[in-house]
């Protein structure tokens, strides 16, 4: 009897890392070669039209149609001299991934040939036949027609000889039916808000930028063990396995030297990246067996999400040539860290500030202190709403789980910031906060790599951490897309900092000192917000306890977290920011709720099948070769020197039975849950059953699986134990 699981383990351990041919040039020579940046636009478009695109770009305005054909024209020819046969407009639907609909760029040329042509319409708007992309119900199937529409700030690139085009995808009706619109008003709505305040402090000004440096995590498993394991095929993730005897106790893979298959994959992705222009400069070893990282150099928030997206693609193809599997899946194994997405994110205006990083005088340190301040109050007030932002199916099992963020939104400052926001709160002036006592805020700062040092095991800890010029957030799960974390973030601070100028402004205008009026307001924020601010361990049970008390949201189940987008200061704030419309908010909850059930209800058969069609049978066939022994062994021994011979064996035979008959009655209940859940009337309830009355067996059954693994023969086990996923490469 042939066992897929040694024939895999055996493909496995005979592999040998796969030769990378670096190019001849340098880095500057390949870099970008595939993307159609602004040096390309230089010397493919006509002067005019280049000037002309790249003002629309700076100052975010629509672009004329004659441009485009323009645009269109040069942009063909250096796709067509680039190996390109093909164009997509690249969209981001709410599916999660990334959609692509390929055509050639050829049409007839009336003699019976063709001709390659793209016109400034096509690069500019197409209307892809989408209606099974995910809507909330937004676009029904006979008014079926979605619009992609091209995002000149996101620049068109190459890949496998496809020219792809960022683009936005919107309804008939102009609703945002991707991920992609909403960030982009957010990200104007917290440029505009965040301008005024930062004029506070300085005129000249004009613009915010919001800045991403994002950190991927993710695990690989060799291809062969990876197909005997039809739960990683299907769902992403183990639905079943024991943990191994050795799994991460010994911090030994952390930071550890890179397996030579492994350096081999990332060196390709690297390269890779790098012609895509993804500024991929960071990579290492995570904390989990298998488990690496890789992070480039932060850019502005749109283009870097635009290239997590096309990494996470980029990743599972290279993976593949190196006889991998990516997992992006953020628990594929239990008992083991899970994997995260930290998002640095950070603002910066146009004359060169970080607005979170400390200054080098009072006036620059008030202002570090108003942007933070701020930042507490919108985290605080919509802490709820940030953590619906980052939950899902996936993230749900990795959420308060081996040393990840909990399940809670809460905000680290470290010692060196949380003494300042004492002493802001304290102060009767900004003068007084600089001059009152022996120490003043500059000698403060000075002790800003204390907080880089700090940033430790201990902060790991916070969901939402200080981390000396930039807020990390740490809630974001390997596999989202960072735009819903963006979008509500950056509209919850941008609504915040719309509240705070207006206020300012207000007062001022009725005659009060601007300097006072700040200092006045920042003291209210840093008071009224202190709730949010934690900086001890957020995976002791004792925050779970305080941060009830404090009145922070502690609400663990997905489907119900989705109703904070619907809270009525979400809705306000939402619409204020014209981020995203109560109907859009209402068809993307519905959206959300569906892709939970799908994503349980496969997890669900996957198990139940695997249960009765893998593991039932193998243990049933141990059972019966023990029986066999049991029975011989009577027929040798006879009376009470058989029965103590034999005992070990019948109570592992009682063993088996029990928990097979727990594997099967669960199966049995899990599927009648499923049942009733489907039969219910909205998305929020099937949603709902599915994580309180569905979610339970499948733990349960694992629990049973998992013991008859320590039992049963292991030349008999079918899958792959996590001591081979987990190891072998
Ligand atoms: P760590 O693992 O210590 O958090 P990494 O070096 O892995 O640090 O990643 C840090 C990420 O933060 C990188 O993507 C980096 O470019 C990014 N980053 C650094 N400064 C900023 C900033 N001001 N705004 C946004 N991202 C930043
Ligand atoms: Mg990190």
């Amino acid at each position: 009897m042939s066992n897929l699981r040694f024939k895999s383990v055996e493909e496995a351990t005979a592999r040998k890392a796969v030769k990378v041919e670096l190019p001849k040039e340098r880095v500057e020579a390949y870099y970008a070669r595939q993307v159609f940046n602004r040096q390309r636009m230089f010397e493919y478009l006509p002067k005019e039209t280049y000037d002309a695109l790249v003002e629309a770009i700076d100052n975010r305005k629509p672009l004329s149609r004659e441009l485009a054909d323009s645009v269109a024209e040069g942009m063909k020819r250096w796709a067509l001299e680039n190996g390109a046969r093909h164009y997509t407009h690249w969209f981001h639907p709410l599916t999660g991934s990334t959609a692509e609909k390929h055509d050639a760029f050829i049409e007839h040329d009336g003699k019976g040939g063709v001709v390659e042509k793209f016109s400034g319409k096509l690069l500019v708007q197409q209307e892809p036949d989408a209606s099974s992309f995910p809507s909330g119900g937004i676009r029904n199937t006979f008014e079926a027609r979605g619009y992609s529409a091209w995002d000149i700030s996101s620049p068109a690139f190459i890949v496998d000889n496809t020219l792809c085009i960022p683009t936005v995808f919107v309804s008939y009706t102009g609703e945002s039916l991707d991920y992609k619109t909403p960030l982009l008003r957010s990200l104007n709505s917290i440029d505009k808000a965040a301008t005024r305040v930062a004029r506070f402090f300085n005129d000249d000004v004009k613009h915010v930028i919001c800045n991403l440096g994002w950190e991927q995590e993710y695990f690989l498993v060799d291809e062969a063990l990876y197909a005997a394991r039809p739960d990683l095929v299907m769902t992403g993730r183990t639905l079943m396995g024991h943990e191994s005897a050795k799994n991460q106790q010994l911090e030994d893979h952390y930071f550890g030297s890179i397996p030579s298959r492994v350096e081999a994959f990332m060196l390709e992705l690297e390269l890779e990246a790098h012609k895509l222009g993804i500024p991929a400069k960071t990579r290492h070893n995570e904390v989990a067996p298998n488990q690496f990282e890789i992070a480039p150099i932060f850019e502005e928030a749109n283009l870097a999400n635009d290239h997590n997206l096309l990494l996470m693609s980029l990743m599972e193809e290279v993976a593949r040539r190196h006889n991998f599997r990516v997992l992006l899946h953020e628990k594929p194994f239990a008992g083991i860290n899970g994997s995260g997405k930290h998002n640095n994110w950070s603002l910066g205006t146009d004359t060169g500030i970080l607005l979170f990083a400390p200054g080098k005088n009072d006036h620059d340190n008030f202002r570090f202190v108003t942007f933070v301040a701020n930042v507490m109050a919108a985290v605080y007030r919509h802490n709820g709403l940030l953590k619906a932002s980052i939950v899902n199916a996936t993230n749900q099992h990795r959420l308060g789980a081996n040393e990840a963020p909990p399940a809670i939104i809460s905000m680290f400052l470290g010692s060196a910031v949380s003494s300042i926001l004492d002493r802001v709160e304290k102060a009767d002036s900004i003068s007084a906060i600089t001059f009152d006592g022996k120490e003043n805020i500059c000698l403060d700062i000075a002790q800003i790599p204390e907080l880089t040092l700090d940033n430790t095991d201990r902060n790991r800890t916070s969901p939402f951490a200080f981390t000396g010029n930039r807020f990390e957030y740490r809630a974001v799960g390997s596999s989202a897309n960072n735009a819903s974390a963006l979008i509500a973030l950056n509209a919850a601070v941008a609504a915040q900092l719309d509240d705070f100028a207006s206020t300012v402004e207000a007062r001022v205008a009725a005659g009060e000192d601007r300097d006072a009026v700040m200092l006045d307001e920042v003291k209210k924020l840093i008071r009224d917000s202190k709730a949010i601010h934690f900086d001890g361990n957020g995976y002791s049970d004792e925050w779970k306890e305080e941060a009830a008390r404090r009145g922070l949201d502690v609400e663990t189940s997905a489907p119900l977290m989705y109703d904070r987008y619907m809270l009525p200061q979400s809705v306000e704030m939402f619409e204020k920011t014209g981020v995203l419309s109560r109907k859009e908010i209402e068809a993307r909850n519905e959206v959300k709720w569906e892709m939970f059930t799908k994503k349980i209800q496969i997890e669900s058969r996957v198990l139940g099948d695997l249960a009765i069609n893998h593991v039932i049978p193998a243990a049933v066939r141990y059972q019966s070769l023990l029986l066999d022994n049991v029975y011989k062994i009577q027929q040798l021994f006879k009376g009470s020197k058989a029965d103590s011979i034999s005992a070990q064996d019948l109570g592992n035979i009682e063993a088996i039975s029990d928990h097979v008959s727990a594997i099967k009655s669960g199966v049995e209940n899990m599927v009648n849950a499923r049942k009733h859940a489907n039969h219910l009337g909205s998305e929020r309830e099937k949603a709902i059953a599915y994580h309180d009355d569905v979610c339970p067996y499948m733990e349960q059954i694992r629990y049973h699986i998992d013991k008859l693994e320590l039992m049963v023969d292991n030349e008999i086990w079918p899958l792959p134990k996590y001591r081979e996923l987990l190891f072998v490469r």
